[in-house]
Formats: C-alpha cells, sequence, structure tokens
C-alpha cells in the first residue's frame, strides 16, 4: 500500500519551525516581515485562498495586509498600488492573487512587482534567475513540491520524470527543479499524442493538469511516486479533488499525494518562507 505525502503535516512543521525563527525578530530588527496581498474581485476560489495565506501568516507572527478591490478596478489604479507598495519600506513581499479580471493584463501588473518583493517568484529576473541557476526567488508550488520529495528522501538523479501540464507556474519551473537534481524529465501536455506511453515509463508523475481525475491506473508504473498538483472541483459531487484519480491509483504506487492535504498547503508554507527570504535580505542591505 502507498505511504500518502502529507504536505499538510510538512507544511504544519515549518510554520512550526517559521515561528520560532520569526519571534526574535521583533527584538533583532525590530519588526517582522511584512506580506501585502492584493485580492481583485470575490471569485470564491480566491477569496479562500487569500484567507488561508492570512492565516498562515498569523500562525507564524508575519505582518499582514489585504488589499481588497472591486473587480471593475482600472489597471491603471492597480499599477498605482504596487508602486506604493513597491516603495514602502516596512512592505517586504507583494502577492497580486490570481486570476485578475480580463480586462487587466495580468503579466503587466506581475512584471510591476519590485524583484526583492516577489514572493510567488513571478517576476522575470526571478524566473530568469530559476533557468540560469543564480539566486533568486523560487516559485512556491514547485518549491514545495520538491520539498514533498526530499520529504521522504527520493534520491531523483537517474530517475525519470514525467511532468503533466507545461503552465509558467507549474509545470516549466517544477521541471527545470527536477532536471536540476538530475532527473530526466519529460513533459506532456494538451498536444502531446499517447500520453499514457510517456507517463507510464515515469518513476515520477507530477499531475498539473487542471482537469479532474485524469489521471488513471493505466498510466502510472507499478511503485511510482505520484504528486497531484490539481485543485479541481467534482463535477458530480462539487467537492474538492486533484488531478489524480487517488482511489484508482493509490493502491499500484509507493508514494502519493492526496488533494486537499498534499500540495496547496506547501504552497503556503513556501510563500511564507519567501516571504521571510526577503525580509532578511532587506534587513541585511539596511544594515549594509
Ligand atoms: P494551466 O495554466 O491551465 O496549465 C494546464 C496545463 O495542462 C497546460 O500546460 C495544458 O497544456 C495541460 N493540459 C490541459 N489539458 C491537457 C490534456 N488533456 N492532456 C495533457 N495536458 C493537458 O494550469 P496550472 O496553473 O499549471 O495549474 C494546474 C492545476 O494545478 C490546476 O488545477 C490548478 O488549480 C492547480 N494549482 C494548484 C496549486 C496549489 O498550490 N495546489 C498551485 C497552482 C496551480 P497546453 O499548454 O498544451 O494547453
Amino acid at each position: 500500500m502507498a505511504i500518502i505525502i502529507s504536505g499538510k503535516d510538512l507544511a504544519k512543521s515549518k510554520k512550526m519551525k517559521m515561528a520560532e525563527e520569526v519571534k526574535d525578530f521583533a527584538h533583532q530588527y525590530s519588526r517582522v516581515p511584512h506580506l501585502a496581498v492584493i485580492l481583485v474581485g470575490e471569485d470564491p476560489g480566491s477569496v479562500s485562498y487569500v484567507r488561508g495565506k492570512e492565516k498562515a501568516c498569523i500562525e507564524i507572527g508575519i505582518q499582514n495586509t489585504t488589499i481588497k478591490k472591486p473587480d471593475t478596478i482600472e489597471e491603471e489604479e492597480l499599477l498605482t498600488i504596487i508602486t506604493l507598495l513597491n516603495e514602502d519600506a516596512s512592505v517586504d513581499g507583494i502577492l497580486v492573487q490570481l486570476p485578475l479580471p480580463s480586462h487587466i493584463h495580468s503579466e503587466r501588473i506581475i512584471q510591476a512587482i519590485r524583484k526583492d518583493k516577489d514572493v510567488d517568484g513571478f517576476h522575470r529576473d526571478n524566473v530568469a534567475a530559476l533557468y540560469l541557476k543564480q539566486p533568486g526567488i523560487v516559485s512556491c508550488t514547485p518549491k514545495g513540491i520538491l520539498e514533498m520529495l526530499d520529504s521522504i528522501s527520493y534520491e531523483l538523479e537517474g530517475k525519470r520524470a514525467c511532468v503533466i501540464g507545461r503552465s509558467k507556474i507549474v509545470g516549466m519551473p517544477v521541471a527545470k527543479l527536477l532536471l536540476d537534481q538530475n532527473a530526466t524529465v519529460t513533459i506532456v501536455h494538451s498536444k502531446t499524442k499517447h500520453i499514457e506511453q510517456v507517463t507510464k515509463e515515469a518513476d515520477v508523475v507530477i499531475a498539473a493538469v487542471g482537469k479532474p481525475r485524469f489521471v488513471r491506473a493505466d498510466m502510472i508504473k507499478e511503485g511510482a511516486v505520484v504528486i497531484d498538483v490539481g485543485v479541481n472541483r467534482d463535477p458530480l459531487t462539487n467537492k474538492l479533488c486533484g488531478d489524480v484519480d487517488f482511489d484508482q491509483v493509490v493502491s499500484k504506487v509507493s508514494y502519493i499525494s492526496k488533494v486537499p492535504g498534499g500540495v496547496g498547503p506547501m504552497t503556503i508554507s513556501c510563500l511564507m518562507e519567501n516571504t521571510i527570504e526577503c525580509f532578511l535580505k532587506h534587513m541585511e542591505e539596511e544594515h549594509d
């Protein structure tokens, strides 16, 4: 029977460690890390993600400011808010909750965030740093996935990994991180023919498709490790479900993550970690 990689438990212990670290900051630096989150509109998924981030900030002792704006906001106003946050020395991290309404150019907004406050790791300089293997902010979901594999001491070197999905925020960066660990990585996407032939060869499968129960047992090799990134609504029950048909796949694999309780909590704890990292860099610059 497979072992469940609990992102929830891992994230909990990471948050406890961070809370210990942050405890000393007020005394040491006269302030604590500060994360500013911009929420546009009232999409239930986005509202719930932002609430999760607020909760994690409270647990760790990170200052949190959430700026809520209606979905009628003009792009210029949003850019002005980002400029103010960029210039505010008390703010260490800025996150714009995605997706944004269609009249706003998301890319223009994301690129307006100062790279040293880009806790999501989406700024072009941070993306370039990842691909050039230079220091930078690594985006939260891919970072969390690698930590989940690390938590089971999984040796990626020489293994075959298959990433399903090639998005800028999950598929591509996680493939790069796997490659950096010397795995042999194949990325499959909506135009790939006979996906199952590729996934069946893989020792590790990362599913980031956004389609409920897309990955079936017959697509997976016996004993593989499967990480499910998907966050979907089951069309029948409306309950949260992943990209992997967990009930089918679980009996075939060695390790698997669940939805909910898998990658999601790790993404949030890595966001907190990135906020602390930005804060420490700012403190270092202040004291230079
Ligand atoms: P996305 O931007 O929509 O990308 C989905 C990827 O899946 C695309 O590359 C697409 O291929 C591929 N795809 C779509 N249909 C396919 C098919 N039939 N066969 C093979 N590949 C197919 O999504 P995303 O932002 O990467 O997110 C993926 C999932 O992860 C979503 O459920 C999202 O909610 C979830 N997510 C979770 C977290 C978390 O923290 N837990 C964070 C981010 C995302 P093409 O490029 O060819 O279109």
